[in-house]
């Protein structure tokens, strides 16, 4: 998602006090001043998903990352009507992951209706792909977890593939998730609101930590 550059939006994230600007891996319990665990979604876009599950959970912290400003500003936007204190943003890309959470401090991740990136050449910066999967495999808990839906099935079975490659268990494959056993309890994003409204089934996978 690239929405176009809003007036304004680097400064709202500089003074938004929803978004860490420094984060120092170890520290997220100082960020939320609780013990609670932290989970994570990479790639948020505006946010519905995360402040949903954050709604549902005051128990659980979420920290939602996006790379783009003007993406990130309609996510700031959202929590200022609702001051949720277990949800936090990230500006960044996901890329430098590893500099914001220590080994072992998050407890799941969400990858939502993340870029294809369909070209062969550029297979590395999926957000699925086993360079990626290491880089999850470091910051999270010993058997952690990673949700992952999308409604693009080149993506999915290569996700899939990546995983197992990988040596990740697959405890959840779905190609078409709203017709399936899963879909109790599922919370939509924005993309998957649009696809599914237009009959495009979503693909799931959960996958643990070897
Ligand atoms: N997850 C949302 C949903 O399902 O409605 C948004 C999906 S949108 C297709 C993908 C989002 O991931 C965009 O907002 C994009 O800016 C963000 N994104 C893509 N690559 C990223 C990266 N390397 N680091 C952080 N965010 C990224």
């Amino acid at each position: 998602m690239r929405l176009k550059n809003i007036p304004g939006s680097r400064e709202k994230i500089a003074e938004s006090e929803y978004v860490i600007k420094e984060p120092v891996p170890g520290r997220w319990r100082e960020v939320f001043v609780n013990d609670a665990p932290v989970r994570i979604e990479i790639g948020m876009g505006k946010g519905a998903f995360i402040m949903e599950l954050a709604r549902q959970n005051p128990s659980v912290n979420y920290v939602g990352i996006e790379k783009f400003s003007s993406v990130l500003f309609r996510a700031i936007q959202k929590q200022e009507t609702e001051d949720l204190p277990n949800l936090r943003f990230l500006r960044m890309d996901a890329e430098e992951i590893c500099s914001v959470f220590a080994p072992g401090e998050v407890d799941r991740i969400y990858l939502n209706f993340s870029d294809p990136w369909p070209k062969e050449r550029h297979a590395k910066r999926r957000l699925t792909s086993k360079t990626f999967l290491s880089r999850y495999s470091l910051i999270l808990k010993e058997k952690g977890e990673i949700e992952f839906k999308t409604d693009n099935k080149d993506l999915f079975g290569f996700s899939v593939e990546e995983a197992r490659e990988a040596g990740w268990e697959i405890l959840t494959e779905t190609w078409d998730l709203h017709g399936s056993e899963y879909a109790a309890g599922n919370v939509m994003t924005e993309y998957e609101e649009k696809f599914s409204a237009m009959g495009i089934p979503i693909c799931k996978y959960i996958i643990k930590k070897a």
